[in-house]
């Protein structure tokens, strides 16, 4: 059977669509590999005990499984595995079906043959979202993960139900009129964020006061924010499985840090570039550490709103020397940014000024010609496939680029 009509099977007997089967049992594969398993070890990787057993009698009926029998012989305290009941403890040699001192565990194991459709699978799935010109400059990636630095735009928030940077600015038109209204919109269409803000703050009659447009940004994203739990529907555990040492983000919010917390099981402090005491740190410390750019939306007062802020922000010496040295001692990589918008290249203009060593960035649907100018900035590009018009493509994507830096 090929790995195709076993999705097909199993999206019968799960009711699920093909799709959703086959990220269950790409999990399932990725989770546990070729090492003998009991269910519980599934335990925390959303995928349901039923749904578990379903999958597994399936694997098991195809040949794709084996099923061993786990024993802990209380009469010697030694651990090991019988294909049947009917055998013997291999340590004290009673046996297993007539003893009380030994306790019984099912496990299972995935057998080569499943593993390797498995992996022609993710093959595939790479051929799919992979632009084919932009192979080579993944095997570069690849070969720098160890100094990789996630850094993330508002792209990989939006799964949370936030709003993108143009949806949250448009929501903020109030007491705008007019002509005032339609120059505001086209900064905003042009991805001309800080612009539009500070026009903002100069002819709206309500947000006259930054404090306003920072509170109202607050509550907005503290009250949009919706935890996902289905982890095929974002990038957030994607970024933390790659265990680097801290993360940078330009996004107020605390998804990350959210995420972050059950991933590690400690709460891990996010911390704004602007109050970092010391760089050593950061480069000694491997805690996952969300590192904030532009400011949290725990503290109103760090976050940059407008234009003068931004440009007083990359013009600090601290600022400039904080990046020089992560960059100069790392690999960034870029998430989640729109590489058309304003906002993004004002700021890699101002942090790639002094830009060294070499760092990525994935973009959806890259044209060579976009390609080139990224180059010419120091910036790699890695360009992906994703259909606009299915949901959660972008996600999947990202997630296929990023499986292949684990
Ligand atoms: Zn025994």
């Amino acid at each position: 059977m090929s790995l195709e009509q076993f999705i097909q099977t199993v999206s019968t007997k799960l009711h699920k669509s093909e799709e959703e089967s086959l990220d269950q049992i790409t999990i399932l594969a990725e989770v546990v590999k070729n090492e003998i398993f009991p269910k519980e070890r599934l335990n925390n990787y959303n995928i349901d005990i039923q749904i578990l057993d379903k999958i597994l009698t399936e694997l098991l009926r195809e040949g794709y499984a084996s099923k061993y029998i786990s024993y802990d012989c209380e009469n010697t305290d030694q651990v090991d595995f019988a294909v049947s009941l009917n055998e013997q403890c291999a340590y004290c040699k009673e046996v297993l079906l007539d003893s009380k001192n030994h306790i019984i565990r099912e496990t299972y194991k995935l057998n080569s043959n499943f593993i390797n459709l498995i992996g022609q699978q993710k093959k595939e799935r790479l051929n799919k979202y992979l632009i084919e010109d932009f192979r080579h400059n993944l095997d570069r990636l690849k070969n720098r993960t160890h100094k990789l630095i996630p850094f993330l735009g508002a792209g990989s928030s939006i799964p949370f139900k936030l709003p993108s940077w143009s949806k949250l600015l448009l929501e903020l038109n109030k007491g705008l009129t007019g002509s005032n209204k339609t120059k505001y919109e086209e900064l905003i269409d042009k991805g001309d964020y800080l612009r539009a803000l500070s026009f903002l703050k100069l002819y709206s009659g309500l947000y006259k006061n930054e404090q306003i447009i920072k509170k109202d940004i607050k509550d907005i994203l503290k009250q949009r924010y919706v935890k996902e739990v289905n982890s095929n529907y974002h990038n957030i555990l994607d970024i933390l499985k790659l265990d680097t040492d801290f993360i940078l983000t330009t996004n107020y919010d605390n998804i990350v840090s959210d995420y972050l917390r059950d991933y590690r099981d400690e709460f891990i402090m996010p911390q704004i570039l602007e109050n970092l005491d010391d760089l050593q740190d950061l480069m000694d410390d491997n805690s996952q550490k969300v590192i904030h750019l532009h400011g949290n939306v725990e503290i109103p007062n760090s976050m940059i709103v407008t234009q003068d802020d931004y440009d007083k922000l990359y013009k600090s010496e601290k600022i400039k020397s904080i990046l020089t040295g992560i960059m100069s001692h790392k690999t960034l990589l870029f998430i989640g940014f729109s590489f058309n918008d304003e906002y993004f290249k004002d700021l890699y203009d101002k942090i790639f000024e002094f830009i060294q060593g070499e760092h990525f960035i994935i973009v959806p649907n890259l044209h060579p010609f976009d390609a080139d100018e990224l180059l010419k900035r120091n910036l790699i590009p890695i360009g992906i496939n994703v259909d606009k018009n299915i949901e959660h493509d972008y996600v999947r994507a990202i997630n296929t680029v990023l499986e292949e830096l684990h």
